[in-house]
């Protein structure tokens, strides 16, 4: 499973924790983000990275090769595209926010 977000979306503070660092440091680096090329990369800056590994993008848990580990894309700006991994838990919590958040919106 893939949870996959598009710029419309409104992300959790965690993500946009995350986004918000990345582009910084992205920005710093010179990459273009004005949409004049197509950027993807990993959501967590590789440079702050301790090991490669399962890590789970919002709780910041290693996961075990034994449990699955579910793909997180997001988009906050276009033509930027970031990726990401959740453990089971967060993917449990991240589709049921997006529900909550889908629900709200349609009441
Ligand atoms: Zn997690």
């Amino acid at each position: 499973m893939t949870t996959v977000y598009g710029p419309d979306h409104e992300p959790a503070a965690w993500l946009r924790a995350l986004e918000t660092a990345r582009l910084e440091a992205m920005r710093a680096e010179g990459v273009p983000l004005d949409g004049s090329a197509d950027v993807v990369t990993t959501l967590r800056d590789p440079s702050l990275a301790t090991s490669w590994g399962r890590w789970c993008s919002r709780c910041q848990v290693q996961v075990p090769a034994n449990e699955s580990l579910s793909g997180l894309v997001t988009t906050p700006l276009p033509g930027v595209v970031l990726a990401g991994a959740l453990c089971p838990a967060c993917a449990v919590a991240e589709t049921a926010d997006a529900s909550a958040s889908a629900a709200t919106g349609t009441a």
